[in-house]
């Protein structure tokens, strides 16, 4: 699905790919114990529609930021973190995910794009904040963060992501609007809807979110759902500068 950015970005579904069950169909992680030569074409798949080398994230729930450079236009690994940025144009970011928050972004004043993971514990202690920060060191010195575009992509949503009172506390303390309850009337936490939150308080104006709950959509990879599982991915290509 298109992220709806000024570059090309889009979020990927479960479709498309060559992974047996249960990774069926386009498992992009290599972590979970697909057979590694079908996430190698189902990454090929995904270059292709990119138009780019693609740098796949390996994320490690914290708030670990990476530049990558033009030395990664090889293919290479990225360092593990949980947010990736580059300027380089050709080269394409992929953050991965199955319930965690897949977040985009474009920087219409440096040209940069960004890929982050965002989950419970990412958000808690501010990969958000952390991101957005290293994207705005790169313009050294000019704000105007209306030129900055963002798109949310599919995650488990407010009313499915079951967590004890203890840990609902420990996030929404800094992140009031985490609060959630669950459509059965325990406690939960709204991760999509605290990222686009504090976007909005970072002064993000131009936010897209996609609405698709990973948990109740058949269609994506769930984690909580079905535990032995793939990962979708959401994925930026950084253009040349017109
Ligand atoms: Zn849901």
């Amino acid at each position: 699905m298109d992220a709806r950015l000024p570059v090309r970005a889009f979020f990927t579904d479960r479709y498309g790919g060559v992974s047996a069950k249960p990774f069926d169909q386009l498992n992009l992680a290599e972590h979970v114990g697909d057979d590694p030569s079908a996430v190698a074409a189902n990454r090929k798949v995904v270059e292709e529609r990119a138009g780019g080398t693609v740098v796949f994230m390996r994320p490690q729930h914290g708030t670990k930021v990476a530049v990558l450079g033009d030395d990664y236009l090889d293919g290479r690994e990225p360092p593990e973190a949980d947010a990736l940025i580059t300027t380089v144009p050709g080269l394409a970011l992929a953050t991965l995910a199955a319930d965690c928050v897949p977040l985009l972004i474009h920087d219409g004043l440096s040209g940069a794009v960004a890929a982050v993971h965002i989950g419970r514990e990412g958000l808690r202690r501010g990969i958000v904040d952390t991101a957005v920060a290293a994207l705005i060191d790169l313009r050294r010195g000019w704000r105007h963060e209306e030129m900055i575009t963002a798109s949310i992509g599919p995650a488990i949503c407010g009313h499915c992501y079951e967590v004890s009172g203890e840990l609902r506390a420990g996030v929404t303390k800094f992140h009031p609007t985490a609060a959630a309850t669950t459509s059965w009337g325990s406690p939960a936490l709204d991760l999509p809807g605290a990222v686009a939150e504090r976007l909005a308080e970072l002064g993000m104006t131009n936010v897209f979110r996609h609405r698709y709950c990973t948990f109740e959509d058949s269609n994506l990879f769930s984690y909580r759902r079905d535990k032995v599982t793939g990962r979708q991915a959401g994925v930026v290509l950084c253009e040349a500068r017109t």
